[in-house]
């Protein structure tokens, strides 16, 4: 019998209705970042005096407990149920999304992915990607600095951090990618990736993330 992955009640997808209804969707994201704005198709501050160089965000989550449990256990527990529950969540969110344009999943490190063991982003993608029959480009997009976790920087380091932490390797034959990470905090590695993209020849980045962050 499939059970619910977080109550173990009988459900056909990873989570059981009740499960799902702990997912708070974001209200009011910004209509780039996806930042909660206290009104209605926004655009926040930062977005509109330094826009970035995607197009949208589209996110399935705010980052609160049980959600922001979930995506700990997979980042840090190598709890690979948490990867069905996210990359379901952004199923229904990623229809309106033409399954031609292939997913990236957020890189790490060479370094970060030998001590962790796998890369909880690539984990997400996996699943959407077979799913929608959308193709996987986990090996175009690598990350060339060994940076320190966003989470433990100031807001200030945080750009300076990612800042040029990206390469891409061969070549990207489509106009639209989609860019997958398990969290949004500032969108500073997203603009980052995205500049790298769009350098490379890609026209257009779609951020697609699990959770977002109030900040
Ligand atoms: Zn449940
Ligand atoms: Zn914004």
């Amino acid at each position: 019998m499939k059970r619910c992955a977080v109550c173990q009640v009988h459900a056909e997808n990873a989570l059981c209705n009740g499960c799902q209804s702990l997912i708070q969707e974001p209200v009011n994201p910004c209509v780039i970042c996806a930042k909660p704005l206290n009104q209605s198709n926004g655009i926040c501050g930062e977005c509109r005096s330094d826009p970035p160089s995607f197009i949208k965000t589209i996110c399935a989550a705010v980052y609160e407990p049980p959600v922001s449990l979930w995506v700990q256990q997979l980042k840090f527990g190598a709890r690979m149920d948490r990867a069905r529950i996210m990359a379901e969540a952004l199923l229904g969110p990623l229809n309106s999304i033409d399954n031609q344009t292939p997913i990236i999943p957020m890189p790490l490190h060479p370094k970060r992915l030998k001590s962790r063991g796998y890369n909880q982003a690539y984990e997400i993608a996996r699943i959407i990607s077979k799913k929608q029959n959308r193709r996987l480009f986990s090996e175009v997009l690598i990350r060339t600095k060994h940076t320190a976790m966003q989470a433990e920087l100031h807001e200030k380091q945080r750009s300076a951090n990612v800042r040029a932490a990206f390469a891409v390797n061969g070549e990207i034959d489509v106009n639209t990618v989609i860019v997958l990470d398990d969290v949004m905090t500032t969108g500073q590695t997203m603009r980052s990736v995205s500049k790298c993209l769009l350098k490379a020849g890609v026209k257009e980045v779609i951020g697609v993330v699990f959770a977002r962050t109030g900040g």
